[in-house]
């Protein structure tokens, strides 16, 4: 049994990928996340299926459970993690997946996702947390929320007449025929919290038995937008939510179901390429080509709008065409609001284990608080670039080699600041060593169709290529 006092050994011993404080979680104090995540946590740990499971995070207030717990964890765009978590499931029938989602998410934005993914009755568990509205956008309505109840976007109260009446999520995924256990749990008390507990352990155990699809709604208080002290948040989900949404087992076919196991398919690229009628000319082999490092850790960081993602993007595409594996992951939405935004490439020979860059090898720094940010976190042997238009002071503790790019400059003489990025391309190429520049003239070639266009990149590549 989990000691209710201590950390889940499911949980990170210290959330590493939580920069501003690695012991404690971003929920608000009396938010009712933290004791799902701990229940989860716990019982994933009890029945030893860490190793096997794979977790899909929404968009929202449950956006960042990746920092929390110690396992295979995918982030959803908003609404999709029903489908995003399908797709999971079906390429990894031995993994146990969970989709974690809230009111916002899974109700409103992504309904037919989740609607549509039960009817198939997907080996996989959702969590619903219900809090009644948008958490982390500010407490609008969501299509939980109460009648009479106030939020940011109905500040009259939602009435029926406006907005309709509240939807009963459990209720309507409960009246399929797919799913094997639907129910309604809250974690706002001890009681709710011993029987949350008893129902999240047997969901847990469906999918460890691979018995097809589990939806847990969780009624959880968000103090923060219900303007309340904790303790009259959670006394106002027996008082007042429940009576709109009880708890209870609205399904359990456990015991009547047998394993549903669906056969990975293989699939064949070539089929699917000539069905999209791509070019399947034969690649150049990946073996005929020099990496500065057995594996490259790339790190494009700037302000939003500088081109830091597509410039990723280029470097992904340009390896993919040499058949090297690649990786592309774009950082920006929640974390973009201390000014940075970014994108990992990991470029490789082999099979690559995770896209996340934690210490590159290469670090492109467009702006200072991108510098500052990450150019500590590069090796000795590692390579800076920083965009010298723009940052007039450089970080005293970089370790690694550093070189100054008049980038911006540079871009704006090839006619216009925009193409700043592609001057780094050209720059990187042949600092690293990885393209020549006729390779990269034919490649933007590719992706610039209007002439002037291409005229102007063409001499920002050029312009990187010989700074
Ligand atoms: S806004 Fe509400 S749901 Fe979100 S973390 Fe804070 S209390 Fe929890």
């Amino acid at each position: 049994m989990a000691k209710v006092f201590e950390k889940s050994t499911a949980f990170f011993e210290t959330f590493e990928r939580k920069p501003s404080m690695q012991k404690t979680t971003h929920y608000c104090p009396g938010c009712g996340h933290g004791t799902l995540n701990k229940i989860i946590a716990d019982q994933v740990a009890e029945l030893g299926i860490q190793d096997q499971t794979i977790y899909v995070g929404p968009v929202g207030c449950g956006v960042f459970i990746y920092y929390y717990f110690a396992g295979a964890c995918a982030s959803a765009a908003h609404g999709r993690a029903s489908a995003v978590a399908t797709g999971i499931s079906r390429s990894n029938p031995d993994g146990i997946v969970v989709s974690y989602q809230g009111d916002g998410d899974l109700a409103a934005i992504g309904t037919s996702n989740a609607i549509h993914a039960a009817n198939r009755g997907e080996n996989m568990i959702v969590f619903f947390v219900n809090n009644n509205l948008y958490g982390m956008t500010g407490g609008q309505l969501a299509p939980t929320t109460l009648l009479g109840q106030k939020t940011t976007t109905s500040p009259n109260g939602r009435s029926e007449k406006n907005d309709g009446f509240p939807l009963r999520m459990a209720e309507m995924i409960g009246g399929l025929e797919a799913p094997t256990l639907v129910a309604r749990v809250g974690v706002n008390n001890p009681k709710n919290i011993r029987q949350a507990v008893k129902v999240i352990r047997r969901g847990l155990e469906i999918q460890r038995d691979k018995k097809g699809y589990a939806f847990i709604e969780v009624l959880s208080q968000c103090p923060t937008n219900w303007k309340k002290a904790p303790q009259q948040a959670c006394e106002w989900i027996d008082d007042v939510v429940c009576k709109q949404y009880p708890i209870g087992v609205i399904k359990d076919l456990a015991d009547e179901r047998a394993p549903l196991l669906r056969p990975r398919e293989k699939a064949n690229f070539a089929a699917v390429a000539k069905q999209l009628g791509l070019d399947c000319e034969v690649p150049v082999s990946s073996e005929d080509i020099s990496l500065p490092s057995e594996e490259m850790h790339f790190k494009f960081a700037g302000f939003g709008g500088q081109g830091v993602l597509s410039l990723g993007m280029m470097m992904a595409k340009l390896s993919m065409q040499r058949n090297l594996e690649v990786t592309w992951l774009p950082s920006y939405g929640p974390e973009m609001r201390g000014g940075v935004a970014n994108s990992s490439v990991v470029v490789s020979k082999n099979p690559i284990g995770s896209p996340v860059v934690a210490k590159p090898n290469v670090l492109i720094a467009l702006n200072r608080p991108s510098l500052e940010k990450f150019g500590p976190l590069v090796p000795e042997n590692g390579l800076i670039v920083y965009n010298s238009s723009l940052i007039d002071q450089v970080p005293t503790d970089l370790k690694g080699q550093v070189h100054a790019l008049p980038a911006t400059d540079l871009a704006a003489v090839a006619g216009t600041v925009k193409a700043a990025n592609v001057v780094v391309l050209g720059f990187i190429a042949r600092k690293t060593g990885m393209f020549d520049l006729a390779e990269l003239e034919k490649f933007l070639g590719e992706i610039f169709e209007k002439p002037a266009l291409l005229e102007i990149n063409l001499k920002a590549v050029r312009a990187g290529w010989t700074a």
